[in-house]
């Protein structure tokens, strides 16, 4: 008798079941199972063997499903990994790792296969045999030229295409339906009058040959191109490309991508946020054309069900551009695997779990696939920063602006200063003013960036100091000017803004501090001639209305743009001259230990977006304090002087990347019992970890949706064994779960937060 141990989509290790007799599994096979007294799942094979478990009811698997196995040995080697490093189970990273159609579960086994992929099929028509004929096409012509000229245009369409490709057997002359001027009900007759025949088969992507049109490299580019192949050749898995924005990273990837689809390998190119990366995809496919594969979750469940299935059963050649989750995807011959913009926070998935680094996973990759990563950013984290000037990635760089395009002109602008001496007009320095009037009168485009989204981030009484905050989460509420409301951005609780302060009822109370809806309405006053948009979570709120946004920008039916992160990204808009970061002070004074390299990255990125064109590009950034070090090393362009003295002081404070950290959060409803629990844990670690753990302590948000939260951090100097802590970590982790007093209390663990 076999056994067969299975990964079900649960926070479980796997489960064993018995291989029924003439049923054949391979390791990787998707099977459906009978879990519980009713659930139906999808589960994956993942050993299978001769030793009985020694529970008494073993069940049987119920059907295998796929032809093939949806997992090779490799990928079922990352799940594996990513279980053990980031601290959940392989069940877990199923549930992430796979498109949803591709593994239904239910409550039945009619749900469960009502619920299964199918796949999706195309029509296709093609001229009837008995009108092969010359002779009778011709007389069917003449009767449907004078009678139905619609049919007649329709059949003409279908009998050229036939034309061409008679010569190909079976399919021969099938034109896909979609591909034909001819409406529905125009085909729809001809069938029935048996001109032509109709017939279905599975959708599928042809891929073009593999001989692609590349851009001719500077001799810096070439420089850095050669520089990488070199260091890969002699060994190292990873190298890091720093490049200034404009300076050409995406060309080098284009090279590399194309002489790897070439050699028959298989590309994956991750990006951050695929929805902010329209123009990246847009011009991969032209150069790449049906190679490109895109892969994120806007994407249907079908179309990724679909995407998943064929890239599972090609033989090579295949260029994926998609969000972190694409690391997932059966790409059997991967042999080059790029992180765009590799520093970017939304690599990281913070909820739920497996909590992990999109860029280091495809680290990971390059020792388990053996493949190259590249790593390519204009503000490398400083994690892979230190590793490629440590030597253990390769490292190449890209100094200069491709073309006539120079970097931008810093200008600092003093907020305290401006308002001291009344040059300041809401929310925009006199200066800042004067270079918009100029652009306009230009003709040219500017984009003004402030990271809080909504009117003003709060509501405060001038009297009493009352603020509005969350009834469910303890964080205050952020003023929207549309419909006058309140809103939390953590649970998405919103209500009015009171009329009178619900505390001293004396006052009325009063936005204080600003965000992007606010710089909109300012702006639309200061100039009413300008178009202005905006571009934020709260407007871009599907993939169209961010791309119109986007388009209308591009195509300069707009002037001035004001926006979140979401435009310090990717983007390449050839009438931008000026940006302006209207407040730094609020990126600088974030609580966290990254917050100066954040501050530095997302005032760096968003200054790249001026002046791609050519040498008119501006910058100004507004801040209280214009001589802050991390101010200047942004004026400056200067990188390496912001690295150098951030990681002097990670290493003095023992933080990333001269440590690892683990979060764990304990989260309950009520407070006296979540103290003592988190004491408890945090007492038995102690033990183990000594002062390497910290806590417990309340997080910066303690109450959420009217959860109380508690957080333990723990920090593993480098050179201690992490895989060793690791180890510590769960079993103490799995004692804790199992205690009596303590099992309704929520624990996550993040490995490496940020
Ligand atoms: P990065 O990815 O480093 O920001 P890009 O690769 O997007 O830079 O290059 C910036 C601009 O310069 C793009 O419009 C790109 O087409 C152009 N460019 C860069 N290198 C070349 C080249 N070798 N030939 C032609 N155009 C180039
Ligand atoms: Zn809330
Ligand atoms: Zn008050």
């Amino acid at each position: 008798m076999l056994y067969a141990d299975i990964v079900l989509p649960l926070a479980q290790p796997a489960y064993t079941f018995a291989v029924p007799d003439g049923t054949q599994v391979a390791e990787g096979q998707a099977v459906a199972v009978q879990f519980g007294p009713r659930k139906f799942y999808t589960g994956i094979v993942w050993r299978v063997h001769d030793r009985r478990p020694d529970f008494k009811r073993i069940k049987s698997i119920h059907r295998v499903l796929y032809d093939r196995p949806l997992l090779s040995e490799r990928q079922r080697a990352l799940w594996e990994w990513i279980a053990s490093y980031y601290l959940c189970s392989v069940g877990e990273v199923m549930r992430c790792a796979l498109p949803s159609l591709i593994k239904p579960s239910a409550d039945s086994e009619e749900e469960f296969f009502k619920e299964a992929y199918r796949p999706r099929t195309e029509r296709y028509v093609a001229l009837a045999d008995e009108l092969r004929d010359r002779t009778r096409l011709n007389e069917v012509f003449e009767q449907l030229e004078r009678r139905a000229p619609k049919q007649y245009e329709a059949l003409l369409e279908i009998a050229a295409g036939t034309d061409e490709t008679t010569d190909s057997s079976d399919l021969s002359g099938e034109i896909a339906r979609r591909l034909l001027q001819a409406d529905y009900a125009v085909l729809h007759a001809l069938a029935r009058k048996g001109y032509i025949r109709e017939t279905e088969h599975p959708r599928t992507v042809e891929r073009g040959e593999a001989r692609f049109r590349l851009p001719e490299l500077t001799p810096h580019q070439t420089a850095a191109l050669d520089a990488l192949r070199a260091q890969y050749a002699a060994g190292k898995g990873t190298a890091l490309l720093h490049g200034i924005t404009g300076s050409g990273k995406t060309e080098i990837y284009i090279h590399l991508i194309a002489e790897t689809l070439a050699a028959g390998g298989d590309v994956l190119l991750l990006v951050p946020e695929i929805a902010l990366t329209a123009q990246l995809i847009e011009r991969m496919e032209r150069i790449f054309g049906s190679r490109v594969t895109a892969y994120h979750s806007k994407l249907t469940p079908q179309r990724r069900t679909e995407t998943y299935l064929q890239l599972n059963r090609s033989e090579g050649g295949e260029f994926v551009v998609g969000a972190r989750s694409a690391l997932f995807l059966p790409l059997h011959r991967l042999q080059l695997v790029i992180v765009d913009e590799e520093h970017d926070p939304s690599y990281k998935q913070s909820e739920p779990a497996p909590r992990y680094n999109g860029r280091d996973c495809a680290v990971m990759l390059s020792r388990l696939f053996g493949c190259r990563t590249l790593l390519g950013s204009a503000t490398p984290s400083l994690e892979s920063w230190l590793n490629a000037r440590s030597g253990k990635y390769g490292f190449a760089e890209l100094t200069e602006r491709y073309g006539a395009a120079r970097p931008p002109r810093i200008v600092v602008s003093d907020t305290l200063r401006a308002a001291r001496r009344g040059e300041r007009k809401g929310r925009f320095n006199a200066i800042l003013l004067d270079k918009i009037h100029a652009v306009l009168e230009r003709g040219e485009q500017a984009m003004l960036f402030q990271n809080r989204r909504g009117y003003s981030p709060y509501v405060t009484c001038t009297e009493c100091g009352w603020t509005a905050r969350c009834p469910h989460c303890n964080v205050t509420l952020t003023y929207h000017r549309v419909g006058e409301r309140l809103v939390c951005h953590y649970c998405g609780h919103t209500e009015p803004v009171p009329a009178k302060c619900p505390s001293c009822k004396v006052t009325d109370v009063v936005p204080a501090g600003f965000g992007t809806e606010q710089i909109e309405q300012e702006l639309a006053e200061l100039f009413p001639q300008a178009r202005v948009a905006r571009l934020d979570r709260d407007n871009a709120t599907s993939e169209r209305a961010y791309n119109a946004i986007i388009a209308d920008f591009a195509a300069r039916r707009t002037d001035l743009l004001v926006g979140t992160q979401m435009i310090t990204k990717g983007f390449d808009f050839g009438g931008v001259s000026l940006v302006g970061i209207l407040n730094a002070d609020n990126l600088l004074n974030n609580p966290d230990f990254r917050a100066a390299e954040r501050a530095f990255q997302l005032m760096t990125q968003v200054a790249g977006r001026a002046g791609r064109r050519d040498d008119s590009g501006e910058v100004v950034i507004q801040t209280a304090e214009p001589g802050h070090p991390v101010i200047r090393q942004v004026a400056a362009g200067d990188y390496e002087a912001m690295a150098r003295s951030q990681l002097a002081d990670r290493k003095a404070f023992f933080y990333p990347p001269y440590a690892r950290l683990t979060a764990l959060t304990l989260r309950y409803r009520d407070l006296a019992l979540l103290r003592r629990a988190a004491g408890a844990l945090a007492e038995r670690l102690r033990a183990r970890f000594g002062r390497r753990l910290l806590g417990p302590m309340a997080p910066p948000v303690d109450r959420i949706r009217n959860e109380y939260l508690l957080g333990l951090l723990l920090k593993i100097e480098n050179g201690a064994s992490s895989a060793r802590a690791r180890e510590i970590l769960r079993e103490e982790l799995q004692r804790f779960s199992a205690m009596p007093d303590f099992k309704n209390i929520t624990i996550l663990a993040d490995v490496d937060p940020l």
